[in-house]
Order: structure tokens, then C-alpha cells, then sequence
């Protein structure tokens, strides 16, 4: 049986299994391959401030992830090489537990969902407590017996959402803007119908004229993005006007 076909086999909530098959497939926005697209990011691990940030470190490099893992009693097997990454991932659903299995692939989710609330600027958590929220909502879904769908915090669902068309996406994009030096700031978030985080990123545009140039490049960076993830039916939202204006205009705007 493959990997995959494991993975959508486990009593858990279609949000984490999505998560970790985009691990497992490399389709997850690391700064290693939103670096792919984007020339100039940076591809720092935003946990850990080392290595490149890939799948592969974080789930085999990463301090941060490995004090989870630990911390959470998983005994995963010896970490692989980078061409191994999959077949390492078969050995350790072979040779863990169900239950183990369980908390390996929510702790993956979990770590995802803490580095993109510290991507925005939300307060850093430790392993511990990474940790202790695998624990607790594992529990959660054997005492209520059904399979709830999670959110770490509701502090992340904007106060104004509204549900989405079946299967549409919201991209969400912002710019700032700095004049001292000509350099701009794209922030990105893209949220399923349910409002859980599918995929954000944060890029920084050297060389910008002005501030409506940041905000057309972001609106560009969020569509780019969204493509490249293979969403196919997206709502883009900014809170540029002008931008949004231009955009909806079918005319040619010289
Ligand atoms: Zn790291």
C-alpha cells in the first residue's frame, strides 16, 4: 500500500490529511519553494532560523519539529537522506503504531499551523506546547467519537468572513510600503470554505517605485501563488481600491 493510500486510510479530519499529503508531495509553500518562484526570498526555516526551509527539514531537520516528535514520545525511525525522504516515510508507517501514526501526522499539521502564525508576526510557542495541543486534541477526537474539524485558535478567522462558493478559495494579499529605501512588502493567505489557512506566504519586493506598485505586484504575487498551488476556483481580496478597480475594468488602462 502507498504512503498515500495510508494516509487518506487514518480516522482523521480531511484539513490535517490535506496538510500532510502536501508534505508528503512537496506541494506545501516552504520558503524553499515559494524561492523557486520568487528569486529573492529568503529561505531562512522560520522556526528554527537555520537551514533552508523545505519539507524535508521540517520534518527531519528541524530542531523545533524534532522537539516535538520527541517530546511527544515518537520514536521515528533514523532520519534519511534527502532522496529517502518517501521511502523513510513508508518505514515509519510501517514500523508505528496506529496511534503513533495518529500523532506524527497531527503534530505535522500542527507544526505547519504555528509557522504560519509566527510568519505573522503572532507569538512564538514552544515545542512543549506544540506538543501538548497534539495531545489534546487527539484526545478530543476519542472522547467525542466524531471527527470535529480543527483550528488551533479561532484568533486567525477574520471577524468579517463570510462562507465561500463550494470549492472556491479566498487569497487574501496585502503591501507595505517603505519610500526610504523603495522596497515593499507582500503578505498572502489563502483560506478554504471553512476558513482554515490552506496556504500563506510573506515576500519582500525590493526596487518598488511607490506604494501602488507594491499593492499591484502583491495582487500579482497572490494570483501567481494561487495558481502555482493548483487552485483553480479563487476570490482574491485586497483592500487596495484602485487596484481592484483596474483589475475588474475589461478595459486597457494606459
Ligand atoms: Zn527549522
Amino acid at each position: 500500500m502507498s504512503i498515500y493510500s495510508k494516509l487518506w486510510g487514518f480516522n482523521l479530519p480531511e484539513n490535517i490529511k490535506i496538510c500532510c499529503w502536501r508534505f508528503f508531495r512537496n506541494f506545501i509553500p516552504t520558503v524553499v519553494n515559494l524561492s523557486k518562484r520568487f528569486t529573492n526570498a529568503a529561505s531562512t526555516c522560520k522556526l528554527c532560523n537555520g537551514n533552508s526551509e523545505s519539507n524535508y527539514h521540517l520534518l527531519c531537520e528541524c530542531p523545533f519539529s524534532l522537539e516535538v516528535f520527541n517530546t511527544l514520545g515518537l520514536l521515528l525511525p533514523a532520519m534519511p537522506m534527502k532522496n529517502q525522504f518517501l521511502l523513510w516515510l513508508a518505514h515509519l508507517f510501517e514500523s508505528l503504531q496506529t496511534s503513533e501514526c495518529l500523532k506524527f501526522l497531527v503534530s505535522i499539521w500542527a507544526i505547519w499551523f504555528h509557522r504560519n502564525n509566527k510568519l505573522h508576526n503572532n507569538p512564538q510557542q514552544r515545542p512543549i506546547e506544540i506538543a501538548q495541543f497534539v495531545i489534546q486534541h487527539l484526545k478530543e477526537f476519542q472522547d467525542s467519537g466524531a471527527l470535529p474539524v480543527l483550528q488551533p485558535s479561532s484568533s486567525h478567522i477574520p471577524r468579517s468572513w463570510s462562507p465561500l462558493p463550494e470549492n472556491y478559495v479566498k487569497v487574501n494579499f496585502d503591501a507595505s510600503f517603505n519610500s526610504l529605501n523603495n522596497c515593499s512588502g507582500t503578505g498572502i493567505i489563502i483560506r478554504n470554505s471553512n476558513c482554515e489557512i490552506m496556504a500563506s506566504c510573506a515576500h519582500p519586493n525590493p526596487d518598488t517605485p511607490n506604494a501602488t506598485f507594491a499593492e499591484a505586484l502583491a495582487c500579482k504575487q497572490a494570483v501567481l501563488l494561487s495558481c502555482d498551488l493548483g487552485f483553480q476556483k479563487v476570490i482574491v481580496e485586497g483592500d487596495a481600491l484602485s487596484i481592484i478597480n483596474k483589475i475588474k475594468n475589461a478595459t486597457v488602462d494606459r
